[in-house]
C-alpha cells in the first residue's frame, strides 16, 4: 500500500539573507505550495535538540554554535533556530518512515561537510549522520547513507569512523562525486569515486548494483546534491534529464527491496542568470521522482 510522501519544513529552516544552502529551502516551499504535487503532504517538524547533536558532534562545538558563536553562518540566535529546526526535520522524516515505511523528505541542507568538532563547507551539524544514529537507537541494524551531491561527504565519513570506534556500528555510505572537495580515503564503511559526466550515471548504478545484500537495509538517507548539474556548480554534461534519471534510478532501486528512504537537500548554487528559483526546480526535481516511485496511487 502507497503512502504519501512527507515532506518536513518550516520557516525556522530559513535564514533570511543567508546563502543559499540555508536560503533556497524557502523558495523552494513555496514553489511546492504553488503548484503541489501529487502524493506529497507537507508537515513542520518539532526542531532537534542538543542531545540529537551531541550524538555525534562533540559538546563543545555544539554549544558554541548553539550560543551563537560558531557554525557556518554570522552568529546570532536565528541560526541556532535555523540549525535546531532543519536538523530536526531530517529527525522526523527518519522516524516517519521506520514507523510506516515509504519515503520521506525534509528541505534541509549543509550537512555532509560538517566534521565532529567544526563546521566546514557551508555544514554546521550532520543531519545525514545524525539522522542514521537517530535509525540505530531506533533498532536499525543498517543504515546506508548515499551522497550523490558533486563533493565527497568527507565529514560523514568522519562522524561514521569516531561512531565505530565507540562500536556503534552500522552505518554506511556510498558516496558518487564530481569533485574531489572533502576527498576522503575508501573503506569498509565508505566507498567514494569521483567520475566525469560522461560515467556519471553509469557509476551510480554500478555502486547501487554493487551494494551487498540490499534488503538487509533498514534505512536510506540519500543526500541529494543538485550541485553536479552543469548550471548548479557542476561540470558540464550533467543536465536537467540527467538529474530525473538519477532521482529515477535511485528511488526505483530503493523501490524494488522495498527500502524505507529519506531524502534531504544538498548543493546547488545560484550564479549570473542561473536563480535561486531555477536551483529550487532542480531539487524539485527529487520530490517529483520521490512522489512518482513512492506514492504512486496514494491519497493526501
Ligand atoms: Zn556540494
Amino acid at each position: 500500500m502507497n503512502q504519501p510522501v512527507s515532506i518536513f519544513y518550516s520557516d525556522d529552516f530559513v535564514v533570511e539573507g543567508a546563502f543559499d544552502t540555508i536560503g533556497k529551502a524557502h523558495e523552494l516551499a513555496k514553489l511546492l505550495n504553488e503548484s503541489p504535487i501529487t502524493g506529497t503532504t507537507m508537515v513542520s517538524p518539532s526542531p532537534a535538540n542538543r542531545a540529537d547533536i551531541v550524538s555525534v558532534h562533540d559538546e563543545h562545538y555544539v554549544d558554541e554554535v548553539l550560543n551563537g558563536h560558531g557554525g557556518q553562518f554570522s552568529g546570532d540566535d536565528e541560526s541556532a533556530t535555523s540549525v535546531l529546526a532543519s536538523t530536526g526535520g531530517v529527525l522526523r522524516a527518519v522516524e516517519t518512515v521506520l514507523e510506516n515505511g515509504g519515503c520521506a523528505g525534509s528541505l534541509s541542507s549543509g550537512l555532509h561537510h560538517a566534521k565532529h568538532d567544526r563546521g566546514s563547507g557551508y555544514c554546521t551539524f550532520n543531519g545525514l549522520v545524525i539522522g542514521a544514529r537517530r535509525a540505530l537507537s531506533l533498532g536499525a541494524k543498517r543504515v546506508l547513507i548515499l551522497d550523490l551531491d558533486a563533493h565527497c561527504g568527507g565529514g560523514t565519513k568522519e562522524l561514521i569512523g569516531l561512531l565505530r570506534d565507540q562500536n556503534i556500528d552500522g552505518i554506511e555510505q556510498v558516496d558518487v562525486s564530481v569533485s574531489s572537495f572533502d576527498q576522503y580515503h575508501n573503506s569498509s564503511f565508505a566507498q567514494l569515486k569521483i567520475v566525469g559526466a560522461s560515467e556519471y550515471l553509469g557509476t551510480i548504478e554500478n555502486s547501487l548494483a554493487e551494494i551487498v545484500d540490499p534488503q538487509s537495509i533498514d534505512l536510506v538517507i540519500y543526500n541529494a546534491g543538485m550541485d553536479p548539474h552543469e548550471k548548479a556548480g557542476g561540470v558540464t554534461g550533467i543536465t536537467d534529464r540527467v538529474i530525473r534519471q538519477r532521482e529515477a534510478m535511485v528511488f526505483e532501486w530503493a523501490k524494488s527491496h522495498e527500502l524505507p528512504i529519506v531524502w534531504v537537500l544538498a548543493g546547488g548554487y545560484s550564479g549570473g542568470s542561473f536563480t535561486k528559483r531555477d536551483v529550487a526546480k532542480l531539487h524539485r526535481i527529487t520530490v517529483e521522482e520521490s512522489a512518482r516511485v513512492y506514492a504512486e496511487g496514494a491519497t493526501n
